[in-house]
């Protein structure tokens, strides 16, 4: 790898505060990008204001600066880039690689989320109706650095998917394939509840020429019942007072090897004695990782 071209980011969406499962993530991708001498960006993916949580970007911004876990220029906000994803949605409609879709949330039911296409030649106007990309019959596949090959059949799993929402607002999975592109992202380091996620995007950087990014996706740490960390764990920002002993914790959850006299130390130099051992290969090679198990 050419260790000075790396760039990274960290890019949170600002629905609740960051809980230990982020933490678990953006540590990871801050020390991957920090043993590789390159570059960390954090983006703020706040395109979804309703969902957004008062004082929730402040209070991240907040905890990764507590927790040492520094990043590189300034922050970038997804909510400045509308024209950006509005100009790619235009071209991807005028080409008909894309189309509008007007069907209701009833009209949906019973196809487990894959859409049945029932809008893809019927032509409707752009006016309040949501814009689906056209998914070809194909399998995309790539390799992921922990949880290796990774192949989803995107007409069979995915179907034709939203890339901006009948509401106006764009879609995630357009917003973070432009934006990793335009920083210059090559590594993208995040939770496993993304890995079915990235063959969409694997299918817009090729409709659009742009590169591919390497992955590397983290467990993602669940609670005692197997659900995904949720609301009640964002309901506090993490404490600051805690950084060491939860950056340890979330060094051992991914099976990095720790110090014990750390304990003592500051959030920072933890940080630094840990990207000098850092060892990627060490992440368990599993989707989710229950809470409980960690110590
Ligand atoms: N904003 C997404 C999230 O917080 C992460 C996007 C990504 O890392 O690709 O789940
Ligand atoms: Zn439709």
């Amino acid at each position: 790898m050419n260790h000075t071209s790396y760039v990274g980011r960290f890019a949170p969406t600002p629905s609740g505060f960051l809980h230990f499962g982020s933490l678990v993530a953006a540590l990871a991708s801050w020390l991957d990008a920090r043993a590789a001498g390159g570059r960390w960006l954090l983006r703020m993916e706040d395109i979804d204001p309703p969902r957004e949580a008062p004082g929730a970007q402040a209070a991240i911004l907040q905890t990764l600066e507590s927790y040492g876990l520094v990043w590189d220029g300034e922050v970038t906000y997804q909510s400045q880039r509308h024209d950006a994803y509005a100009e790619v949605v235009q071209r991807l409609f005028s080409m008909g690689l894309a189309y509008a879709c007007t069907c209701s949330r009833k009209q949906l039911e019973g196809y487990n989320g894959i859409y049945p296409g029932l809008c893809r030649n019927a032509g409707h106007a752009q006016h309040d109706a949501a814009i689906r990309l056209r998914v070809p019959e194909l399998i995309y596949r790539f390799e992921d650095r922990v949880q290796g090959p990774f192949e989803q059949h995107l007409g069979r799993e995915v179907g034709d998917f939203v890339i901006r929402r009948r509401d106006g607002l764009y879609a995630y999975q357009l917003a973070v394939v432009l934006d990793d592109a335009w920083q210059g992202v090559t590594d993208i380091v995040r939770g496993a509840d993304l890995l079915d996620n990235t063959p969409r995007q694997l299918y817009l950087q090729e409709l659009l020429g742009l590169s591919q990014p390497r992955y590397l996706h983290v467990p993602l740490i669940t609670q005692p019942d197997g659900h995904k960390l949720g609301k009640s764990y964002r309901s506090a920002p993490l404490p600051p007072e805690q950084a060491t002993p939860l950056i340890l914790r979330a060094l051992r959850a991914l099976g990095q090897v720790t110090d014990p006299a750390m304990v003592q130390a500051r959030p920072e130099e933890v940080l630094a004695h840990a990207a000098r051992q850092w060892t990627s290969s060490a992440i368990a090679r599993c989707h989710t990782l229950p809470e409980a198990q960690l110590h």
